[in-house]
């Protein structure tokens, strides 16, 4: 059996989330916590990165952070996870979904200028599949308009654009660590903080509310309720798990790279001859291999393709249900413009298996019984 995911695990993970249990004290903020920090610090640059409870709660803490009141409205795609919006209407926004552009599958910039209004008060672009969005456009924008800026960076850990890290082109990154993405803590996430200035409120939101960091280094003798706030920090035993494959990223990142690679030349064909889409990595971009997907002609091929490869106990799948068209998404926003791509491409994307254990063999299996099908069905 080929899974479609196997969360990452290194060997250090279990030394480490021992070590974590050793020293008795499991709450958040411990020294794996710091360390972690400490790791996403050098990665991005930025001035501070916080560990989260979730990337659903990191992009909760930004939308505190950017202030985000009743009656706002915040521009983002349809194509993404609900987190990217439910954060957003935990505040009470209206969500506006704007369309994609059709090779990236990520948000379009004329789009997001299209959908303006007075209301607009942020743009939520999402960093597809570990590629980023043109975000020289969308910023231009969000100046222009005062906008903004939160990236959904939760498929993106490790991806570059123009060579900056993804998580700093914007005013705060979000990053996942659930077990599906490239590095995992088993639930969590990290908000990079990219505006020196936000970083003492952020520090506040996420314990509670209250100066309790300032109070641990000694900058105030108690702490005390200052602002809003919840809970947004995890466990000691998770961050320690996800220190261990932090400090081996470069490995893993390599592992990632070496199968989505294979995939890409190998449906090189497949591509010439019409059958698929190969992913579409537009120049500047350095992705993170987070997912390798096809898009194929029509949603019939993908649900043939789907039972076909699991016949062959291969698991493939896809998402996302177009936000707009579910009914949370008909309730707290709208679409705007024409849907020329969103629910056209969602229909037709098919994810391939994708982990850092995944093997050259197991993967030319699945390559294999890609081009099985077609072969097969064009016999027909
Ligand atoms: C995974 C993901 C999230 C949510 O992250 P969790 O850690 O599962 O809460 C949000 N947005 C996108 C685009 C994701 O892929």
């Amino acid at each position: 059996m080929i899974p479609f995911n196997i969360p990452p695990y290194v060997p250090k993970c279990s030394e480490y989330v021992s070590q974590a249990m050793a020293n008795r004290k499991i709450c958040g903020d411990g020294p794996f916590t710091k360390r972690c920090s400490e790791a996403l610090e050098r990665m991005t640059g930025a001035p501070r990165a916080l560990l989260t409870t979730s990337g659903t709660s990191a992009l909760e803490m930004a939308a505190l952070l950017m202030d985000i009141q009743p009656g706002d409205e915040v521009v983002m795609p349809s194509f993404t996870f609900v987190s990217t919006a439910n954060a957003f209407v935990l505040r009470g926004a209206d969500i506006v979904f704007a369309d994609i552009c059709e090779d990236t599958l990520n948000l379009d910039p004329r789009c997001v200028q299209a959908a303006l209004t007075p209301r607009t008060r942020a743009v939520v672009p999402v960093h597809y599949a570990g590629v980023c969005c043109d975000m020289d456009a969308i910023n231009a924008i969000a100046a222009e308009h005062r906008l903004k800026v939160v990236e959904d960076a939760a498929q993106a850990v490790g991806s570059l654009y123009h060579g900056r890290p993804a998580g700093t082109l914007s005013d705060v990154g979000c990053f996942s660590f659930h077990e599906t993405k490239n590095y995992s803590m088993g639930e969590g996430g990290a908000v990079v903080l990219n505006d020196a200035a936000l970083v003492e409120r952020a520090e506040i939101i996420r314990e509670k509310g209250t100066d309790r960091s300032r109070f641990y280094r000694g900058q105030v003798d108690k702490y005390t309720w200052q602002d809003v706030g919840s809970s947004f920090l995890p466990s000691e035993l998770n961050a320690a798990y996800l220190l261990a494959q932090l400090e081996e990223m470069a490995d893993i990142a390599a592992a990632r790279m070496r199968r989505w690679e294979q995939y890409h030349e190998a449906f090189a064909a497949l591509e010439a001859r019409g059958a698929v889409r190969r992913m579409y990595v537009p120049e500047g971009c350095i992705h993170n291999a987070h997912m390798y997907y096809l898009i194929l002609r029509s949603q019939e091929e993908r649900a043939g393709l789907i039972a076909f490869l699991r016949a062959r106990d291969i698991s493939a799948v896809f998402h996302y249900v177009p936000l707009h068209s579910a009914a949370a998404g008909r309730r707290f926003g709208r679409f705007h413009g024409e849907d020329r791509n969103t629910t056209r491409l969602s229909e037709r994307l098919l994810r391939l298996p994708m982990y850092y254990d995944l093997g050259q063999e197991a993967c030319e299996r699945v390559i294999e019984a890609v081009y099985d099908y077609f072969e097969r069905r064009n016999a027909k």
